[in-house]
């Protein structure tokens, strides 16, 4: 860096956010051998209640990248990465922590972006400025840098849904063995979505996923009371479960749904939450982050071998198939998860009907 003038080393990629679609776009990009710079608020991922469990298409997802080697420490001995909970934070400290020298990593606010056909740049809060040839937006639901580049976001739903996660272990003596198991609403139209119950750190998390209002008084209960909120909203489950004892802090996140509009622009691409949300019931943002930096890492090397950085680069990337599919795919179920737990109409209650024959035909499968 010129200390005089506040410039920092060019990079061909600049990546604002280090969030897991941040941290893995670099992990990836560096690994094929280019030079990225990553510039995020926190040297250290704070602690942060998202995703805590990944599927076997993500985890096969971070194979296909190359970089499923990174957060296999992340599981117990033995135990498979899908069939275990792992904190949103330990992903991210993990992907950080895998990243060879040539991830630059800057802590720091950025404050704004500037771009143009051929050069970008990334002006932090304290003055720096980062040139790059592109830029990626990874800075996740709540940023709003890409606004004044013309990126509108357009909200679809404020509250969408809300996420409840704690922990619990069987309150009887001898202890019942609880089971890894998603479970559903069992009333038509009560806007319980499902609980997902799964083991993390000696004990079961329970991710609770509802349509309800985080300011209503059913939400502020549930912080106080999680295990009574879903008992009295899931009397088969307390009959399976038996008697729990809280053994967490009760964390909560309500999510609003929203797109962006006026994304094509020129020397910047928009991945993870910062281009849309999926509603945490459909466990897709991992996945849209995946299909996000696949599409990103098949057409960069092409388009940093020619000049310019124009909107035809860009808009290639928002139409790949891949994307477009798993994009639609969330923003689909985003909507069915929610109408299946409000709706009360026959479609919608047979809808609910199937995915409890699912349950249930899935946990006979694991008992057989
Ligand atoms: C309760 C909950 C449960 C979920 N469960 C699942 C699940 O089971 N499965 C699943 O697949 N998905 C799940 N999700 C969704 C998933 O967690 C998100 O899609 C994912 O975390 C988005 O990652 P990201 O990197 O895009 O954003 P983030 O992780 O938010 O990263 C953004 C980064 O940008 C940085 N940043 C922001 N502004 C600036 C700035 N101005 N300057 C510098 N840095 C900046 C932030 O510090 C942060 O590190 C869940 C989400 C929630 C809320």
């Amino acid at each position: 860096m010129g200390a005089d003038t506040g410039q920092l080393a060019a990079a061909d990629v600049a990546i604002v956010g280090g969030g897991f679609a941040g941290a893995l776009l670099a992990l990836v990009l560096a690994r094929g051998g280019e030079a990225v710079t990553v510039v995020d608020l926190h040297e250290t991922y704070p602690e942060d209640f998202r995703c805590e469990k990944l599927s076997p298409a993500q985890v096969q997802g971070m194979a296909d990248l190359g970089v499923l080697d990174a957060l296999a420490s992340l599981a117990p001995e033995g135990e498979a990465l899908t069939s275990v909970g792992l904190r949103y934070e330990w992903l991210v400290r993990a992907l950080r922590a895998a990243w060879p020298e040539a991830v630059t990593f800057i802590p720091a606010r950025v404050e704004r972006l500037e771009t143009s056909e051929d050069r970008q740049a990334v002006v932090l809060s304290d003055g720096r400025q980062l040139d790059a040839r592109l830029i990626v937006i990874a800075s996740g639901p709540m940023s709003k840098l890409a606004e004044p580049l013309g990126v509108q976001r357009r909200t679809l739903r404020k509250r969408h849904s809300l996420c409840v996660g704690f922990s619990v272990v069987s309150a009887e003596t001898p202890p019942r063995p609880l089971p890894a198991l998603a479970w559903h609403g069992e009333r038509p139209g009560d806007g319980m979505g499902f609980v997902s119950l799964f083991p993390m750190r000696g004990a079961m998390r329970a991710n609770l996923f509802a349509y309800r209002d985080p300011t209503s008084a059913w939400a502020r209960g549930g912080l106080q009371d999680p295990i009574g909120a879903l008992y009295e909203a899931m009397p088969g489950l307390k009959r399976r479960l038996g008697p729990l004892t809280l053994v967490s802090p009760v964390e909560t996140r309500a999510t609003d749904l929203y797109q962006v509009d006026g994304v094509v622009q020129p020397g910047v691409v928009l991945i993870g939450d910062a281009f849309r949300s999926s509603c945490p019931a459909t466990g897709m943002g991992v996945s849209r982050i995946v299909a996000d930096v696949t599409a990103l890492v098949g057409m960069l090397p092409a388009w940093l071998a020619t000049p310019g950085m124009g909107a035809g680069k860009i808009a290639a990337y928002y139409a790949d198939p891949a994307k477009r599919e798993v994009d639609h795919t969330s923003d689909r179920r985003s909507e069915t998860g929610r109408r299946v737990a409000l709706e009360t109409s026959l479609r919608w209650r047979a809808r609910r009907g199937l995915a409890r024959l699912k349950r249930d035909v899935t946990a006979l499968a694991r008992r057989a």
